[in-house]
């Protein structure tokens, strides 16, 4: 257990009957479990303990899974490392040394190095996406809508899914099938599209003849050199079995971390208000000031990832630069969006690297935050679009594992399990 994966180790033992039963669950550590700490990864919740579980681990629970502990994670998901958690950096199972990726690291470490058989994460901009890649596990990013964000804690709430980890696509969409479809307690959510005879798990069956995949150029420039080989070794054996390939454009994405990151900075600064010490987290003291009280809990409970985006998305949300910033991202947003419909028209699914370089090595990245930010210029353009992705191991460059990405249209997690099934 020297990886450090669990931020709180406790067993939540499942029933015998359901469809997850005799399978252990790790949950991330931002999506609440009734009597179990939850913490965000932050100083801030050290000692929250929710009193209702989020509708995923409800269903986890009805589903007979047995929940076997919180799994670290970046401080409220802003990260792509886990090296910001308030408890100490995730090492990498499948790569000593390195980071899980982020923010959902501790997940994919605990499927990857066999303390559980499946796992939850969340996705903002990459974050089961990411640590699925740099773990050489799967991890499906699903359609805005299509899960429950009841008992998530949000980061940045019109961006993000929960998503399942699993070794297999086959398992981790066995996992979807469990924690998809409606829910009264998240007005964003829909039922799945499946027949009542059918089932994510039952669409991987590797079958890809006739699947015709665009590659977005965009996609591939500025990635490594290794990283791409191993991509395109992935694409021939897709196209061995069956399927084809051509380039398409997403002319957008070169504006998405941009516009990301204004939208997700500045949802942050609105989601985190909530933590004064008095409403939520930990207290700041009371001397007869209530500001400074305030101010305490927040300076001594954030970390420096946090406090520099609620400062910026504050900022971005100012008086007098709302429509330079967050307008802006917004158009932006809504031009990707269609880029995508447009890329998508043109091909059944899209395929990319999930990251555009390896798992970097630990406390190698963390003083160069744009450089971070740069790193998830593959997976945030897929939450401004609201569209499913998966991430599926493609193979190593030098001993590291690759991920490649598959894109699909809204609520076409069926496609992308059936296609991604023919790697993994
Ligand atoms: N790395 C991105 C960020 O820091 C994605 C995080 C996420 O998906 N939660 O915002």
């Amino acid at each position: 257990m020297s990886e450090n994966i669990f931020i709180t180790e406790e067993r939540i033992d499942g029933s015998d009957d359901g469809p997850l039963a005799g399978k252990t669950v790790a949950v991330k550590d931002n999506i609440s479990t009734e009597g179990v700490r939850t913490t965000c990864g932050s100083r801030m919740l050290e000692d929250y303990v929710p009193p209702y579980d989020a509708t995923v681990v409800s269903r986890l629970k009805d589903a007979g899974a047995t929940i076997v502990g919180k799994a670290n994670m970046d401080e409220f998901g802003m990260g792509t490392t886990t090296e910001t958690s308030y408890f100490g950096e995730t090492d990498n199972p499948a790569a000593p040394g390195h980071v899980p990726g982020g923010s959902s690291g501790g997940s994919a470490a605990a499927v990857a190095a066999g303390e559980a058989d499946l796992a939850l994460g969340s996705d903002t901009g990459g974050s089961v996406r990411c640590p699925a890649a740099f773990c050489g596990v799967v991890g499906i990013k699903p359609t805005y809508g299509l899960v429950s964000r009841y008992g998530l804690v949000a980061y940045g709430n019109s961006l993000e899914q929960i998503g399942p980890f699993g070794e297999t696509v086959e398992e981790a969409a066995s996992l979807l099938d469990v924690i998809a479809g409606s829910d009264d307690r998240d007005a964003t959510t829909r039922e799945t599209p499946l027949e009542a005879d059918e089932s994510y798990a039952d669409a991987a069956t590797g079958d890809v003849d006739g699947l015709s995949i665009g590659v977005p150029t965009e996609l591939l420039e500025g990635a490594d050199e290794g990283v791409v080989e191993t991509f395109w070794d992935a694409l021939a054996e897709l196209e061995d079995r069956g399927a084809e390939y051509h380039e398409v454009s997403l002319p957008s994405v070169e504006h998405a971390v941009e516009a990301y990151y204004v939208i997700a900075m500045s949802e942050a600064s609105s989601n985190l208000a909530r933590f004064d010490g008095v409403r939520y987290g930990r207290s700041g003291g009371y001397d007869g000031n209530w500001n400074e009280a305030f101010a305490t809990a927040r300076e001594e409970g954030f970390g420096d990832e946090v406090k520099r985006r609620i400062l910026l998305g504050t900022y971005a949300l100012s008086a007098g630069y709302h429509d330079k910033y967050y307008k802006k991202a917004q158009d932006a947003r809504a031009w990707v969006k269609q880029d995508f419909d447009e890329a998508l028209s043109e091909a059944d699914v899209l395929a990319s690297p999930t990251m555009p370089v390896p798992p970097f090595e630990l406390g190698e990245s963390l003083d160069d935050p744009l450089q971070l930010y740069l790193a998830d210029a593959n997976t945030v353009p897929v939450n401004l679009a609201d569209l499913p992705a998966i991430s599926v191991p493609a193979g190593e460059t030098d001993g590291l594992p690759v991920g490649l990405q598959l894109v699909g249209p809204a609520f076409g997690e069926e496609r992308l399990i059936r296609a991604a099934s023919a790697l993994a």
